[in-house]
């Protein structure tokens, strides 16, 4: 059976099988043309039942030929890219549908083809050499399947199950971190109320006992109070994120300096961690911000305190702050260990902790929420915030914001 290329739209994939034609046209009695016509009758009745199925079929049913040019296209491809079978019959599938695959003879799997009006689609497809009886390639058989809402359905279940793992780990870190601070106050507590009533039962007692009792107490109460302010700066980021979250994290912006911001970060934590080395050199001159004095400060603290407690005590940790064009940008640089390209991205993320990185120094191991607040906080101030960083070597995080325009301009 011939083809030329008006014919293509009359070709039917079933056609393809081998067929008795010959019969026909050979010489026989009355007897064998009546058996012929009889056989060829079941046949068309076969071919048009098979048609009829084609063409029922949810499935896109192409058939190309050996030259990969359309010769039939069902209902289901219609339904499925949006073209009509007139309208593309004889072109090339791959360049009709983009097809975006290494082209090979057998082939099963999975494509994703652009339809008429843009959309992208991903199809389960089957391709099948279709051979003649003298075994040449004769056309390709190809069935695809609309498989795009299975693909976004396993898409979204495997981002949901992520979240919920997420979510447990997170709840079983937030309450270990929370804890863990209540118990040390409740220790040291305990300590100073059993310190006091032995000192009141005592019926005689020096001054100097009284003064060193009194000393004690106040180690105690200190290890409490710094303590509370740990477990204080958990709860604030707890309430953070979920403002944040909720869309609800506010500024209070004022016109202030940001190099006064950062001096009193950093004289706070060289109170607090006075046996640690914080290079700050303090520009000289004030570099206006539009910004939220708290907030901003949040972030250096942020900064800071996580360069002093993933590098060793004995490493310095330093802090720039300098005018880069129409921005400020300040940094703050550790000889900790450094982050892989991968987690530098990932490291902004809610609750993402970065894997192999260790606390070496301060206390609680943290929940994986602070730099999350610290970029949301930068950006509502129209900054941005980054990392630069070499395993091994250390790591930069650092921040921009727009300087304000003097007064007037
Ligand atoms: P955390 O409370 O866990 O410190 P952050 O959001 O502040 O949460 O930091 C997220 C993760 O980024 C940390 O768990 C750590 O793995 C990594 N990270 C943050 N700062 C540094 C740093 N200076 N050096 C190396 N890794 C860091």
């Amino acid at each position: 059976m011939e083809h030329n290329p008006q014919d293509l739209s009359q070709m039917n994939p079933a056609s393809l099988s081998a067929t008795p034609l010959a019969i026909l046209s050979s010489d026989g009695s009355d007897e064998q043309r009546k058996l012929a016509e009889q056989e060829l009758q079941q046949l068309d009745q076969t071919i048009r039942l098979q048609a009829n199925l084609i063409e029922l079929a949810h499935d896109a049913i192409i058939v190309r030929n050996p030259a990969s040019r359309i010769v039939s296209w069902n209902k289901g491809s219609e339904t499925l890219y949006g073209w009509a079978a007139h309208e593309i019959l004889g072109q090339v599938t791959h360049t009709l549908l983009d097809t975006r695959f290494p082209q090979s003879r057998h082939w099963e799997g999975e494509l994703i083809h652009t339809c008429r009006d843009g959309r992208q689609v991903i199809v389960e497809s089957r391709q099948v050499l279709v051979r003649d009886e003298q075994g040449r390639p004769k056309a390709i058989l190809e069935i695809n399947r609309d498989i795009t809402e299975r693909r976004l359905r396993d898409a979204k279940v495997q981002v949901l199950s992520e979240t919920t793992r997420q979510m447990d780990e997170f709840l079983g870190i937030a309450s270990h971190e929370l804890r863990a601070p209540l118990t040390a106050i409740k220790g040291n507590l305990q300590l100073a109320k059993r310190q006091l009533n032995r000192m009141l039962k005592q019926d005689e007692i020096t001054k100097e006992e009284v003064a060193g009792t009194i000393t004690t107490i106040q180690g105690l109460l200190d290890r409490a109070e710094r303590q509370a302010t740990v477990q204080n700066r958990l709860v604030n980021d707890l309430i953070d994120i979920s403002r944040i979250h909720a869309g609800r994290l506010e500024l209070q912006v004022e016109p202030c300096d940001l190099t006064g911001i950062v001096r009193e970060v950093v004289e706070d934590q060289r109170d607090t961690s006075p046996t640690r080395t914080i290079l700050f050199e303090s520009p000289t001159m004030e570099l206006p911000v539009q910004a939220d004095i708290d907030r901003v400060g949040q972030v250096v603290n942020n900064y800071l305190s996580n360069a002093l407690k993933y590098s060793e005590e004995t490493h310095p940790v330093e802090v720039h702050i300098e005018l880069e064009g129409s921005v400020v940008r300040v940094s703050v640089r550790d000889e900790g260990p450094g982050l892989p390209p991968g987690e530098q991205e990932r490291i902004w993320d809610r609750f993402y902790r970065a894997e192999g990185v260790e606390m070496k120094s301060g206390s609680g191991v943290g929940l994986g929420l602070g730099l999350h607040i610290c970029r949301t906080i930068i950006e509502q101030h129209g900054g941005q915030v980054g990392v630069e960083s070499k395993e091994g070597v250390g790591s930069t995080f650092w921040f921009t914001l727009p300087l304000a325009q003097p007064r007037g301009s």
